[in-house]
């Protein structure tokens, strides 16, 4: 890793619930959970077809006995082996999050779960309270905050080099559902049926990522209230939508807006970011993720590059760094700095530290973040089935 900062202990024993074959997001996790040697990958139960997930698990080097069935047998097996696993990720369709987190802390495990956490606010405090109780991590992988730019961006919020926050505006705008996909792709079919994929589609599959990007960079922004309307383009979505906006009203004054859609023809991701301040206005692209561009009135507009000598670069951030400059930087990297962070709380735990300490003291979006996401949905719900109405934020 570039600069070489980290220093693992002993990997953590890991294993995985999904990410079979041919999934979505599966190599992403296994791939940045080992690449920095915070996790070591021993054991899955990797696929909804035990036979399919154990020929693909000894593919990927697990020892056959350690390819199971299912979540289940690998808790309870590896339960009795002296070098089980510690850490468990789940990368399941959205209906299992609860049920499988809940079990691998009722194990004894650390967490690294999919968001949206889990249906219900109800079912989100908990598993926070068991997180808590077990004093087990428990990480969201909200991977796009990993990137260093991110992190820049943060710290010149924080800073106060925009002034103070007005408007935020946040897209997650992709088109890859524009036609009826679902007949032919499995993993848009799970995602538009609400037995799997829960209360919403595009608000909990890409709205909440833009809700942690907002409070990740512009920490201490409470929602007061917000208006939701939602739409399912393609008819035979519904109730679930594919295009959602969301009109939100902070505490303290500022303002945002919020749109998350699967139906932006042509476009191939569209997350972005703009936070406007009283003096200038920072703005981030996820299809660009080494860029910033900072805009300040009356100024011409300046596209800070990472990894430059001109960014203001503290321990964190040079961490995140992982390239040097000229180089390009991508998902996995972001998603590596994310894993590298997961696997620090969880030593820091393991050597009895307290869950709510160690993730007061870091950036790593956790069981906390995976809670408000769960809240935001339910808000956006009861606004737009209510005929688009104001909704207090509790
Ligand atoms: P997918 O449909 O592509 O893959 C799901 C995998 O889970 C498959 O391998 C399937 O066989 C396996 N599976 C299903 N039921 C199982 C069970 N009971 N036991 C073991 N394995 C089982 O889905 P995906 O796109 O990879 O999404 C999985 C999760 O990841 C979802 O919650 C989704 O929201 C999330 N996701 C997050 C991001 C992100 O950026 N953080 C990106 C994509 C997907």
């Amino acid at each position: 890793m570039f600069r070489e900062v980290w220093t693992s202990a002993a990997p953590l024993r890991w294993g995985m619930v999904g990410g079979g074959q041919g999934s979505e997001i599966g190599y992403i996790h296994r791939s940045s959970a080992c690449r920095d040697g915070g996790f070591k990958f021993v054991a899955g139960a990797l696929d909804v077809d035990a036979e399919r997930g154990r020929e693909f698990g000894v593919k990927l080097g697990l020892s056959p006995e350690r390819c199971y069935s299912d979540y289940k047998t690998m808790f309870a097996e590896e339960a009795k082996r002296e070098d089980g696993i510690q850490a468990v990720t789940i990368c399941v369709p959205n209906f299992l999050h609860y049920e499988v987190s809940r079990e691998a802390l009722l194990a004894g495990l650390h967490v690294v779960c999919e968001k949206p956490l889990c249906f219900t606010l109800e079912e989100a405090e908990e598993l926070k309270a068991l997180a808590i109780e077990k004093n087990r991590m428990f990480g969201v992988t909200y991977g796009y905050t990993g990137f260093p730019m991110v992190h820049q961006a943060r710290q010149m919020i924080a800073r106060g080099d925009i002034g103070d926050v007005r408007i935020i505006k946040m897209q997650f705008a992709h088109g890859f559902q524009t036609h009826p996909v679902e007949s032919k792709s499995a993993g848009t079919a799970w995602r538009v049926n609400p037995k799997t994929s829960g209360s919403t589609y595009v608000l909990g599959d890409l709205g909440t990522h833009c809700l942690y990007m907002s409070q990740m960079m512009v920490p201490g922004l409470e929602i007061e209230k917000l208006l939701c309307t939602r739409q399912s383009f393609v008819a035979s979505r519904a109730p679930l939508e594919d295009n959602a906006t969301v009109l939100l009203q902070y505490k303290g004054g500022a303002v945002g807006t919020l749109w998350a859609t699967s139906v932006n023809a042509g476009s191939t991701h569209q997350q972005k970011i703009r936070v406007i301040g009283s003096k200038a206005s920072i703005e981030w692209w996820d299809e660009h993720p080494n860029q910033l561009s900072y805009e300040v009135q009356g100024e011409p507009v300046r596209i800070l590059e990472h990894g430059m000598d001109y960014l203001y670069l503290d321990d964190e951030m040079t961490a995140s760094n992982r390239m040097g400059s000229g180089h390009s930087e991508g998902l996995f990297e972001s998603w590596s700095g994310m894993y590298r962070r997961f696997a620090e709380c969880c030593q820091k735990l393991d050597g009895g530290a307290k869950l709510l300490d160690v993730l007061s003291g870091t950036w790593v979006p956790n069981i906390l973040d995976g809670v408000e996401g769960v809240r935001f949905v339910e808000h956006c719900v009861e606004s737009a089935d209510n005929g688009s109405l104001w909704v207090e934020y509790i």
